[in-house]
């Protein structure tokens, strides 16, 4: 009987909740759980909402979500109570009791697993069990009792997916979804664990409470392999039980494991999802908005099966949607669209993806957890993987990979700047000498020119980099240099999932912090963020080459990697601090996907690096822009007639804020223009090489000994040369070092380091303040720049 057929003044216990996903959520937590009492106020046939007391209070339910609570009418028996407080013990009506001590599973797995082998020994049934397929060719249903419970089990014929392909699947398929099982059994043949866990991965999507026979067994302890069968159980939310179900073994513990699921024995079960990446995750989250509007259909399924299922192009799916809503239409719209991006972004089309993504899964949660003796090894991609996350191997691989990207990025990167750097100098004394000299002359020539063009030079190394960044991420190298992390992560604490935002912070920082959502812990989500900064992102490239190239004369590429590593470096301890401070509490585990390795496309990578010239070409438009023209403005005014173009103009605004700042940085070494670049970092890092390129600049031509004069004969001189000539040619104006050279390797390494460290951009801080709290992008602003400040000091007072 269902809820919905209750008349009104009547009162009943609930034995069951159908249906799925986000409605079983809801009305679990309303209070609908099994053996509760409900009072049934207002039940008039044919009207929606239906009213109830439950639990001391009024709820209303529609139609439909009521015919899916199966109830027993206990009117008879006059309980006091509205509530009923007992235990199931005490319940003297039979069918109540039978109902409620009923537990409905399915037995799940390839053919050949040993499910009827399962089922006999549990069940004392004598099915024929067979070396063969095609062996179970309907449903068997067996009935026993333990703890009190019945127990009815179903074997179901073997399947080695569950989609539409065969008579099989399609049977197994309807009747976990038509008939919900309370628990779904999935018989796993433990010597071929690969090949099995795929059915698994899709149990998983559906969202059942399952539970993993490990059975043969035997077998992969013969075979010598071992499986770390706690740890996989944690990572993907299964209680795993080994078995040898031919000879009776395990089988006890299994069926324990089934009844303490069923209990609500909270930290068995997990509801885990399979990350499909971010391409095939984008798609499941449109498809699934314009799904969620479909009650009916989503308290059936769970709607991130559905959108699975549908990206996966499955008539029987389409189906069902088909039959259930009013918006077909526009589903079907949106998943052609994204099956088109899919494809066109993997060359493959959706299912092969999906496919491919939960190998990935299943391949990154076996690494941690089996190790086999198998020594024919054929397969190429396991060798390949073998050796770049092998335990010894991988990391000097990594750190190679990382030098030959920083070294390409210097070298490769100074041909195409150069001719950036000389059509900038070409078109500064153009209009230089275009322009009649005054303010408007000043503001293109020392504004607009020596702010923007000073950082434009820099595209060809950000792009290099961002070449090197998606070749790692298209071939799948990224997800293994993840893997070899994650291990050193897991080690000193860390949550191995941060580290996709905590890569994606090495491009930039917004789209790192918004990265964070995929973790499903508030305070790793935090705690990730707050570190994210100390992933030194592109925008800060043009300092680290400006500087590096001005100050160090050998093995530059390997000095940029030291930089990238000493933030990581800073961000590990910030983590273990925090984590054993103010974020203390216990790890959770996840799978680490390894996806296939793909070949990475051309057209891939001019996509992806297309984009990001676009993308930095309008900050170029507009940040770095108007930042160059305020810093240009408070460096021109005030004025007083007189004053020549040319002359370094000590009274303004820029030298006094400046000057009223330097007493904070003096003791990292910087001077009053070091101070300022470093404040107007916050607009975004690239200002700092446009307030150099504006402060330093006309130095030059104010002639300091070691200038260079620029005129015509020095046609090869450009922007950037002449910045670093300005910058080594820098000295202190005042103060006790006054006289001496600002610059010198060590200045140099103590700015570096502060702009490694210090506070993110504005753009940064606001992405923080949405994701967590204003409080916590407050904190974030102060405490590394604190860190910053510390840290160059330090630096400066050893080796100054
Ligand atoms: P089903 O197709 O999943 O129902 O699998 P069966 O129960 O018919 O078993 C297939 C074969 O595997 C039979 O020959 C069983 O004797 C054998 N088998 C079942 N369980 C085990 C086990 O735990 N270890 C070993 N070594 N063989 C098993
Ligand atoms: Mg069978």
């Amino acid at each position: 009987m269902m809820l919905s057929d209750i008349p009104s003044g009547k009162q009943c216990v609930i034995v069951r909740v159908n249906g799925h996903g986000s409605f079983r959520h809801r009305i679990m937590e309303m209070g609908f759980v099994r053996g509760v009492s409900v009072f049934v106020i207002k039940n008039a046939p044919m009207n929606d909402p239906v009213e109830y007391k439950i639990m001391g209070n009024h709820v209303s339910l529609r139609r439909s979500e009521a015919m899916k609570i199966e109830v027993v009418d206990v009117s008879d028996f006059q309980y006091d109570d509205e509530v009923f407080h007992g235990t199931i013990d005490d319940i003297t009506h039979d069918e109540l009791h039978t109902k409620l001590q009923t537990i409905n599973v399915a037995l799940v797995g390839n053919p050949n697993c040993g499910k009827t082998s399962f089922f006999n020994y549990a069940t004392g049934m004598r099915e024929k069990v067979g070396n063969y397929s095609g062996v179970t060719v309907a449903a068997k249903v067996g009935v026993f009792k333990r703890r009190g419970y019945t127990v009815n089990m179903v074997d179901l014929p073997g399947t080695y997916s569950i989609t539409e392909y065969s008579p099989e699947e399609l049977y197994v398929r309807h009747h976990l979804v038509e008939d919900s099982p309370d628990i779904v059994l999935n018989v796993i043949d433990s010597s071929n664990l690969e090949r099995n866990l795929f059915l698994t991965t899709q149990l998983i999507d559906m969202n059942f409470a399952i539970v993993g026979a490990l059975n043969m067994y035997d077998e992969l302890e013969k075979a010598g392999d071992k499986l770390d069968y706690k740890y996989l159980g944690l990572m993907l939310g299964i209680p795993f039980v080994p078995t040898t179900a031919y000879k009776g073994i395990g089988i006890d513990d299994v069926i324990d494991t089934i009844i303490d699921v069923y209990e609500g024995k909270k930290e068995l079960t997990k509801h885990i999802h399979i990350n499909y990446g971010n391409t095939i995750e984008n798609a499941i989250n449109k498809i699934k908005v314009e799904l969620n509007v479909n009650k009916a259909l989503t308290d059936k399924y769970a709607s991130r099966y559905l959108s699975i299922k549908l990206l996966e192009h499955e008539k029987t799916t389409s189906e069902i949607v088909k039959n259930d809503t009013q918006n077909f239409d526009a589903i079907e719209n949106i998943v052609e669209r994204q099956r088109q991006i899919i494809t066109a972004e993997y060359h493959e089309d959706a299912e092969t993806v999906i496919t491919d993504a939960k190998y990935g899964f299943i391949r990154g949660a076996l690494k941690e957890t089996y190790t086999t003796k198998k020594t024919d090894v054929t397969d190429k991609a396991t060798k390949i993987d073998n050796l770049l996350t092998n335990k010894w191997l991988g990391f000097p691989i990594l750190i190679l990979f990382l030098w030959i990207m920083f070294q390409s990025t210097f070298t490769l990167g100074a041909y195409p700047q150069q001719w950036i750097e000389n059509g900038v100098d070409i078109l500064g004394r153009w209009v230089a000498a275009t322009i009649p000299s005054g303010i408007v002359n000043d503001f293109i020539v020392n504004g607009v020119i020596a702010g923007v063009g000073g950082v434009i030079v820099f595209l060809p190394n950000i792009l290099i980099l961002f070449f090197f960044i998606s070749f790692m991420e298209d071939t799948g190298y990224m997800a293994r240099a993840t893997f070899i992390l994650d291990k050193m992560m897991h080690k000193i604490g860390l949550h191995g999932r941060s580290f996709i935002p905590l890569l994606t912070g090495f491009g930039c920082s917004v789209p790192a912090i918004m990265a964070t959502r995929t973790l499903e812990n508030k305070k790793d989500r935090i705690l990730t963020m707050l570190i994210i900064p100390f992933m030194s992102c592109s925008a800060k490239l043009p300092v680290y080459i400006l500087l590096v190239s001005a100050f160090f004369t050998k093995n530059q590429g390997l000095i940029l990697l030291l930089i990238y590593v000493f933030g990581i470096i800073v961000g590990i301890l910030v983590a273990l601090i925090m984590k054993n401070t103010i974020f203390r509490k216990e790890s959770e585990q996840f799978v680490m996907e390894l996806p296939p390795y793909r070949k990475a496309t051309l057209r891939n990578l001019s996509i992806h690096i297309w984009n990001k010239s676009a993308e930095y070409l309008k900050k170029m438009g507009t940040v770095i822009l108007l930042a160059s023209t305020i810093i240009w403005a408070l460096s021109y005014f005030p004025r007083n007639d007189n004053q020549s173009a040319t002359v370094q103009n000590d009274g303004s605004y820029i030298a006094q804020l400046g000057r009223f700042i330097e007493p904070v940085m003096r003791p990292l070494g910087f001077d009053w223009k070091m101070s300022v670049c470093v404040l107007t970092g916050f607009a975004a890092k690239e200002t700092i090489v446009s307030s150099m390129g504006i402060l330093y600049n006309d130095d030059v031509s104010t002639a300091s000994t070691e200038a260079v004069v620029v005129d015509d004969t020095t046609a090869n001189d450009d922007d950037n040369s002449k910045l670093i000539t300005a910058l080594r040619a820098e000295r202190y104006s005042s103060g006790k070092r006054s006289g001496q050279k600002v610059f010198t390797p060590v200045t140099a390494t103590s700015f570096l380091i502060f702009v490694l460290l210090y506070c993110p951009c504005v753009a940064t801080v606001i992405a923080c303040r949405k994701e967590s709290s204003r409080k916590w992008s407050w904190f974030m602003v102060l405490y590394t720049t604190a860190i910053a400040w510390l840290l160059s000091f330090c630096f400066y007072t050893v080796f100054a």
